[in-house]
């Protein structure tokens, strides 16, 4: 359930998490170098996986194709995951390393109240027995609640209660810093209410579009066959819930639009709220969510509440009882009992190409991560991140941050105006590096024989947290995403970027690999594309406090405009599978950070490389130290994805699929044709490009 909502809190937080979603044999980490004369580092070591590599092709043609050749023609995507590549191995080593811990913690759990806790939420997930007995009692409740919906004031008040329990049907809500005054928490409600991953899924008529709405109205059905509803019934009812996730969604905002800030930000107020959006009691609702003080509230989109305020007086309440039981029966099947699982996953299935179920145990590790995740996160950084993990991964950092210093001082498209902002924003860009100072507490109770039990505490409990927040100071320290996490991101109110320790693993990082491979890998795929998010399209409208305010001139945002609309007509031209094109428009942010941190990272890797008393191993079998660099983030992106995954993507996800986000960054290097000696309008070096940052 923490899953549910953490999915509906990320989308109104202005975070971009980028890297890499979900991510043979894991690439082999480089030893410790011998004392004394030093051997000269293999390729093995450097970081670059030889076998990947495809170097019967030409780099100036296809670079994704030099470096990842050899790894796409063998490499095949289990059957449990709709990618495998750079990301998902590491992402494979962190679970199986965080079940050793969980198994451990579950069998002997000892007097460590940490182990207890993680151990016991574990051995709760895996005990199937008990979950198949228990059947749908986890959500009974909500559903005999949802019975008692007969007018508007108890379809109101049921919809209060589903939020508090982590369902959010219509609409959602959460706290936000205030995109004006980015030193205050204010309440924030956003759009919310549908199971498919875009508006237009219920509106459009493009390639696989049509056939995945009639897929989900066919699961609809079987989901309220499994209620046990009668063939007849469930196909009423399933048609009353999909009926009213297509009016939410005709109310909705598309992703693009949602990418601007001023789009989602309207400081309406309670009095406005309730005002515009009147026939709703917003009084009784934030009493129900244990805020009834309140009164600083911003909407995503005035007009939407009116909508939805609208659409339940429209609706008879049987159907409201139809929708609202779809909303919890979705959000729960994945935790409920083995017929439930299985018929959620066929969406999976349908959506990203998932041919099997993952294994129990990797489901219930990433509960213990969703759920309790700065507890399981103690032990996995001990070991992770250990020695002068830390301290080279934020050497590493600051050379990238410097890198963009000088760029700042360079750029010819800025002017002054905008370059002195531009560069206190820089300064102040904050950034946090493996895990936390200071370990979040979990204080809700957990039983080791009742799952459902568990999750629904851990979901009150962090529900509870959040909207804690509000009125109160802001906490720079709060991690939005744990430790052991693949991934990274960039806060724009904060101006924070946060790297976690899961992304700074080998093959990505790794403390003896040659320093051209972590530069292009980390310094650019990781540090340099979470900096520049800061002054992508996006992240450029936010000052260095993290307020929505044009510190801009007019001349240089101009010149900015037709820099971002050359990356967007670039991308756009680019296909995800064959006839699904990539958009350039909601890509934009992340292919500017893409080019941008790459950039960056290699003048960063000049930068460090010329300041060294012990000089760099300038080749590693027949690779030169730049070519190194370039490998080094091309091999990053090495993944092979299911059609269907690509597809949904292309629609959905504001990042480009992996041969573009390599390809795509590369054509626009300054430093890539020198260091493998393109001839000048090669594919891979085009006389015309786009530059950003
Ligand atoms: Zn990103």
């Amino acid at each position: 359930m923490v899953r549910r909502m953490r999915t509906f809190l990320a989308s109104l937080v202005l975070i971009v998490g980028c890297a890499k979603a979900e991510a043979p044999e894991p690439r082999p980490v480089a030893h410790q170098k011998p004392q004394g004369t030093p051997a000269p580092m293999t390729l093995a070591q450097s970081g670059i996986v030889g076998d990947w590599l495809d170097r019967s092709a030409d780099p100036c043609k296809d670079f994704y194709q030099y470096a990842c050749g050899g790894f796409m023609k063998t490499a095949e995507i289990p059957a449990d995951r709709s990618s495998w590549g750079a990301i998902p191995i590491v992402v494979k080593e962190a679970e199986e390393f965080e079940k050793k811990i969980l198994e451990d913690a579950a069998a002997k759990p000892g007097n460590d109240p940490v182990s207890q806790k993680i151990g016991a939420y574990y051995a709760a997930c895996m005990d199937e027995t008990a979950i198949e007995k228990a059947g749908i009692a986890p959500i009974r409740p909500m559903l005999e609640q949802i019975k008692t919906v007969k007018d508007g004031a108890s379809a109101a008040a049921t919809i209060a209660s589903l939020h508090s329990e982590g369902y959010f049907p219509f609409f959602g809500i959460g706290p936000v810093q205030d995109f004006a005054d980015a030193t205050k928490v204010i309440a924030a409600l956003d759009q919310s209410g549908i199971g498919l991953p875009e508006k237009k899924y219920y509106l459009a008529n493009t390639d696989t579009i049509p056939k995945t709405r009639k897929f989900y109205q066919a699961h609809q059905i079987k989901m309220f066959g499994l209620l046990g509803l009668d063939a007849n019934a469930a196909q009423a009812a399933a048609g009353n819930a999909f009926r009213i996730e297509t009016a939410i969604a005709k109310l909705q905002q598309d992703k693009v639009l949602r990418r601007d800030p001023h789009a989602i930000y309207h400081r309406v107020e309670r009095a406005g709220l309730e005002k515009d959006a009147g026939g709703f009691p917003w009084g009784d609702y934030l009493a129900k969510q244990g805020i009834p003080t309140v009164t600083a509230i911003t909407v995503n989109d005035p007009k939407y509440y009116v909508g939805i305020v609208k659409l339940l007086a429209s609706e008879k309440p049987a159907a409201l009882q139809d929708y609202l039981t779809w909303t919890v029966l979705r959000g729960a099947a994945p935790d409920l009992s083995k017929a439930w699982v299985d018929e959620e996953f066929t969406m999976e299935r349908e959506l990203n190409g998932v041919k099997e179920l993952p294994p129990r145990w990797r489901r219930c590790v990433h509960h213990v991560d969703s759920e309790l995740g700065e507890l399981l996160a103690q032990s996995y950084v001990k070991v992770k991140f250990a020695g002068n993990a830390k301290v080279s991964a934020t050497d590493l950092t600051k050379s990238v941050l410097d890198a963009m210093r000088v760029e700042l001082d360079q750029l010819p498209w800025m002017d002054d105006a905008t370059r002195g902002p531009a560069k206190q924003k820089l300064d102040k860009m904050a950034y946090l590096v493996g895990y936390p100072d200071k370990w979040r507490k979990y204080d809700f109770a957990i039983a080791k024989t009742d799952f459902g039990g568990n999750l629904r505490a851990a979901t009150r409990f962090e529900l509870a947290r959040q909207l804690a927040k509000i009125g109160k100071p802001v906490d720079r320290f709060d991690w939005q995403m744990t430790p052991p996490t693949v991934n990274a991101y960039y806060d724009s109110s904060l101006n924070e970027l946060v790297l976690p320790a899961g992304q700074l693993q080998p093959p990505f990082y790794g403390a003896t690999f040659h320093p051209a491979v972590n530069f292009g890998d980390t310094g650019g795929g990781t540090v340099g594309h979470e900096m520049t998010h800061g002054f992508d399209d996006e992240g450029s409208q936010f000052d260095a406090d993290g307020n929505l305010h044009d510190w801009w001139s007019k001349t240089t945002k101009d010149k900015f405009k037709v820099a971002t609309k050359c990356i967007q007509d670039q991308y756009s031209k680019y296909e995800a599978v064959p006839k699904v094109h990539v958009d350039g428009k909601l890509t934009s942010g992340e292919n500017i950070a893409d080019n941008g941190g790459v950039k960056l990272a290699y003048e960063a890797y000049k930068t460090w490389r010329a300041k060294q008393t012990t000089p760099v191993q300038k080749e590693v079998e027949g690779l030169t130290d730049d070519q190194l660099f370039y490998l080094g983030y091309g091999q990053s992106w090495c993944m092979k994805v299911t059609p269907e995954a690509l597809t949904t993507r292309a629609h959905s996800d504001p990042h480009s699929p992996p041969m573009w986000r390599v390809n795509g960054v590369i054509v626009n290097q300054p430093g890539f044709a020198a260091a493998f000696k393109c001839k000048a309008g090669a594919a891979m070096a085009p006389a015309k490009n786009c530059s950003v940052w």
